[in-house]
C-alpha cells in the first residue's frame, strides 16, 4: 500500500511549508517511518491567517443554499473515496480497516447533516414593548475565521465534527491536525477543494502544536478556538483564549464509568461495553474505562469479559482478520506498562492482558484488571488504551458516588433493567453523554462534548450551530 507526503493546504493550494522544514510519520504497526509531513512556521500561519480573512468575506457572503451544495458535494467525495482513505488512516494509526472506512463514511454523513443546518440559521423578529413602529431582530452570524486543533485518535472525525459545524454558519477555518496522522486529515481537506470550496475557507496546517496554537489563538484575525485533547493542554489553552477574549469549544479527556446495576443483563452489558472498550485500540474519549459492576455478578461479569478480550484478534489493521490494532504511538504502550504495574502493586488483580506484543510496532495486549482499588492510576487518570479496570459495588448510591468522584465528565454507561434506575441515573451521573442498555452512538444531530474538566461547549446538534454564530440586536424605528 502507497502512502504519500502530506503538504499543507493554504489559499486553495497545496504546498510545502515556506523553509522546506517537514516531519516524519511513522506506522505504528510497524514502527517504520512511512513518510513525510511538512512543518508549518510563522512564515506559513501568516499566510494562511490573511487566507482565513479573505475566505471568511467571502464565505459568509455566499448564500446558504450555496455553501450546502458544496458541502454535500464534499461528503459524497469523502463516500466514494472512502475505501482509499481508510487505507492512509490505517497504515498511520493503526486501526482496523473497516473501523478507518467508517470514520470516513462517518464524515460524510456529518458534513450532510450540517449542510441542512446550515439552511435554518434562522434569526427572530420580536415584539416592540412600546412603539409599534419598532422592529427588533436578532440576527445570527458567523463569529469569524476560526483555529481548530485536533488529534490523532479519529484523525478525520476530530476536524470533521468542528469543520462542518462551522463551515455550516459561514465561518472560515485554519486547522492544526495532528502531525502524527497527516494524511487522512488532508484526504478530508481535499474532499471539500475539490468540491469547490473557495479558496481561503479552509486551510491546513501541520507543525509544533504550542508554537502554532500560541500564534494563531493570540492572533486578531482568528474569533474562535476549537481543540480536542487532553485536559491539561485543554486548561492551557483555554486561558490563552480567555487573555485575547476568544470563544472556544473544549472537547477533553473522559474516564467514562460503566455502571452494570443488579437487575442488568449482563450478557449485553458484556458484549456492548466489551466491544466499545477495544474499540480503536481504546484511544477513544467516550472508552469505557471504570466498571462498577453490582457484587452479585461481578464475577460472572468478569469471567465474560476476560473471555471476551483474550479471544480479540489483535493484529496489523490492514489484515481482514484483525479486530484491534496497535496503539497509535509508542507513548502509549509506555502508558499502559505504567497503568498496569501501578494497579498491581496497589492490589488489583490481572485478569487478562497486561504485556507488550512482540517487539516491532506499539501492540499492546487487551487489559482486564479486576478488585481494582480506589487510588490506582487506572481509576483516576484516562488510560486511553486497551484497558479495563473493574470493582463491584453494593448499592445504586456507591455507584454513582463513585461515577462523579473524578473531575471528568465527559461519557458514562449504565446496564439496568429498571426504568426507575435509568431515571435515577439519567439525573444523578454527571456526564455530558449517557448511554443506557446500548453502546456509544454519537450521531450529528445530538449534542457531544463533556461537562466538568471533560470542557465545555458541543459538537454535535444544533448547538454545536450556536459555537460558531454571534447573536446580534439590532432594532430600527421607521421614522
Ligand atoms: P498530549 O496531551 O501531548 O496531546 C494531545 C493532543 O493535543 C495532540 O493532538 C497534540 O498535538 C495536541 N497538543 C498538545 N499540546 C498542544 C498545544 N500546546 N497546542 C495545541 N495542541 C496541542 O498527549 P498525547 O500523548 O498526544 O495524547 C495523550 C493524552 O491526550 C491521552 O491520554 C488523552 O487523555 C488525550 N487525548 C484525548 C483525545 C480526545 O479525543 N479527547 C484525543 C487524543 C488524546
Amino acid at each position: 500500500m502507497s502512502y504519500p507526503d502530506t503538504q499543507l493546504f493554504i489559499h486553495g493550494q497545496w504546498r510545502e511549508a515556506a523553509a522546506g522544514e517537514t516531519l516524519a510519520v511513522f506506522n505504528p504497526a510497524t514502527g517504520k517511518e512511512i513518510g513525510r509531513v511538512a512543518h508549518a512556521r510563522q512564515a506559513d500561519l501568516d499566510l494562511a491567517l490573511e487566507a482565513a480573512q479573505k475566505g471568511f468575506e467571502t464565505w459568509r457572503d455566499m448564500p446558504a443554499i450555496a455553501r450546502s451544495k458544496i458541502m454535500r458535494a464534499a461528503a459524497g467525495l469523502m463516500r466514494e473515496r472512502a475505501g482509499a482513505i481508510a487505507a492512509l488512516l490505517t497504515q498511520e494509526q493503526g486501526k482496523p480497516l473497516a473501523e478507518a472506512k467508517g470514520e470516513a463514511m462517518a464524515a460524510a454523513d456529518i458534513i450532510e447533516w450540517f449542510a441542512d443546518e446550515g439552511l435554518r440559521v434562522y434569526g427572530r423578529i420580536v415584539p416592540s414593548r412600546g412603539n409599534l413602529a419598532m422592529r427588533q431582530m436578532v440576527l445570527k452570524d458567523p463569529i469569524g475565521p476560526v483555529a481548530a486543533f485536533t488529534p490523532w485518535n479519529f484523525p478525520i472525525n476530530q476536524v470533521v465534527r468542528k469543520l462542518a459545524a462551522a463551515l455550516a454558519t459561514g465561518c472560515s477555518m485554519i486547522v492544526k491536525a495532528p502531525e502524527e496522522t497527516p494524511a487522512a486529515p488532508a484526504e478530508l481537506v481535499r474532499a471539500f477543494a475539490d468540491a469547490g470550496l473557495p479558496p481561503g475557507v479552509l486551510g491546513l496546517v501541520y507543525g509544533t502544536p504550542s508554537e502554532i496554537s500560541s500564534y494563531l489563538i493570540a492572533h486578531p484575525v482568528i474569533r474562535k478556538i476549537t481543540f480536542t485533547g487532553s485536559t491539561p493542554v485543554g486548561k492551557q489553552l483555554a486561558a490563552l483564549a480567555g487573555q485575547h477574549m476568544k470563544r472556544v469549544t473544549m472537547e477533553l479527556g473522559g474516564h467514562a464509568p460503566v455502571i452494570v446495576a443488579e437487575d442488568a443483563d449482563v450478557a449485553l452489558a458484556v458484549k456492548t461495553a466489551g466491544g466499545a472498550k477495544f474499540r480503536n485500540a481504546g484511544q477513544v474519549c467516550i472508552s469505557p474505562t471504570r466498571f462498577l459492576v453490582h457484587e452479585s455478578i461481578a464475577r460472572e461479569f468478569s469471567a465474560a469479559l476476560v473471555k471476551h478480550a483474550a479471544g480479540l484478534a489483535v493484529g496489523d489493521g490492514t489484515a481482514e482478520t484483525t479486530q484491534m490494532g496497535p496503539l497509535a504511538n509508542p507513548r502509549r504502550v509506555t502508558a499502559m506498562a505504567e497503568f498496569t504495574k501501578d494497579a498491581v502493586e496497589r492490589g488489583a488483580t490481572l485478569a487478562t492482558g497486561g504485556e507488550r506484543i512482540g517487539e516491532a510496532g506499539n501492540f499492546w495486549q487487551p487489559t482486564i484488571l479486576t478488585d481494582v482499588p480506589l487510588d490506582a492510576r487506572v481509576f483516576n487518570d484516562e488510560p486511553f488504551g486497551p484497558m479495563a479496570a473493574v470493582r463491584s459495588f453494593q448499592t445504586l448510591d456507591e455507584a454513582i458516588a463513585e461515577a462523579n468522584r473524578l473531575p471528568f465528565g465527559l461519557a458514562g454507561y449504565a446496564f439496568t433493567r429498571s426504568l426507575k434506575n435509568a431515571d435515577l441515573l439519567a439525573r444523578r451521573v454527571e456526564v455530558g453523554m449517557l448511554w443506557v442498555n446500548m453502546p456509544a452512538m454519537p450521531s450529528a444531530e445530538m449534542p457531544f462534548g463533556g461537562i466538568k474538566d471533560s470542557g465545555y461547549g458541543s459538537e454535535g446538534g444544533p448547538e454545536a450551530m450556536d459555537a460558531y454564530l454571534n447573536a446580534r440586536a439590532v432594532s430600527i424605528m421607521n421614522v
